[in-house]
């Protein structure tokens, strides 16, 4: 399934896609909580399949054309977003560093998140805006001290995640939370596929283009941290509370290790996509 949650920023909706269209699931079933947040919280995933499998008896006013509607990020209202450095081996490479023997967790703020085709802006005084294509991995249950083997159980799905970094701001303050925490800095969506619908996520090309050209070109494969791992490596520390994301870390290509650089200009459009799991585009302004 492809849950999205749809409408105007601030006031989405949840859905599940069908087909060219969308299925506005608190009209289709009442009893659907308004928000994909609290949909994973009550575990009410069953009874958005269950409003797909009647797709073509409900009546029309529970669909929207895809084309028509806005996807904001798929879940709008993190209690955290968790996020990867250095988790790919050709990004390690690309920079002349090691892969670092445990992973590297750092914050982004829930501010931060856009939905596809959300516009990016460059913030006055950032010369050096970068881009970075990365999985997403979204909670679905509760997740403190699960194991590895259990780690599956905890995951509702996966989504297209762009890590926007202000790369001026990141290497003149120690800590990276406020270059990567501008709002809009965070692209997500365009759905969530749930994880039955993914069947490897360490098998997944991945990639990124600006204005058609391509420089993030990967798969998920080349992960160091895979990602039930950091489920039950977040764990052990935090809380994993329903509709949190990980973003598992970027492959090589940013613009920051490119010679010569390259920073992301106003006009440029960002693409990016995931093997199954759609494409996100981006304008920055
Ligand atoms: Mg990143």
């Amino acid at each position: 399934m492809r849950i999205v949650s749809f409408g105007p920023k601030g006031q989405e909706k949840p859905g599940v896609v069908h087909g060219d269209r969308v299925i506005d699931l608190t009209a289709a079933d009442p009893a659907i909580p308004g928000t994909v947040r609290r949909i994973l919280e009550s575990e009410a995933l069953d009874r958005v399949r269950r409003v797909l499998d009647k797709a073509e008896s409900l009546p029309p006013n529970c669909f929207r054309p895809l084309s028509e509607v806005r996807l904001g990020p798929p879940v709008t209202d993190p209690s955290k977003i968790v996020c990867l450095g250095l988790n790919y081996s050709d990004h390690a490479a690309e920079q002349g560093r090691e892969v670092p023997d445990w992973p590297l967790a750092f914050a982004k703020g829930p501010n931060a998140l856009a939905g596809d085709g959300d516009p990016i802006q460059l913030p006055f005084g950032v010369t050096q805006l970068d881009h970075e294509v990365e999985l997403a991995v979204v909670i679905g249950r509760r997740a403190k001290h699960v194991s590895q083997e259990d780690a599956p159980a905890h995951v509702a799905g996966y989504a297209v995640f762009m890590d926007i970094t202000a790369r001026d701001i990141q290497s003149r303050e120690k800590q990276w939370f406020r270059s990567k925490s501008f709002d809009g800095f965070g692209p997500f969506g365009p759905s969530l596929t749930t994880r039955d619908d993914v069947s490897d996520p360490h098998n997944l090309g991945i990639w990124l283009e600006v204005n058609g050209r391509r420089y993030q070109s990967s798969n998920t494969g080349l992960m160091t941290f895979k990602v039930f791992y950091l489920v039950h490596y977040l764990s052990q520390s935090m809380t994993l509370e329903p509709g949190d994301i990980i973003a598992t870390g970027t492959p090589a290509g940013v613009g920051v290790y490119a010679a010569p650089q390259r920073f992301l200009q106003k006009g440029d459009v960002i693409r990016a996509s995931i093997d199954s799991l759609g494409a996100l585009t981006n304008p920055v302004v």
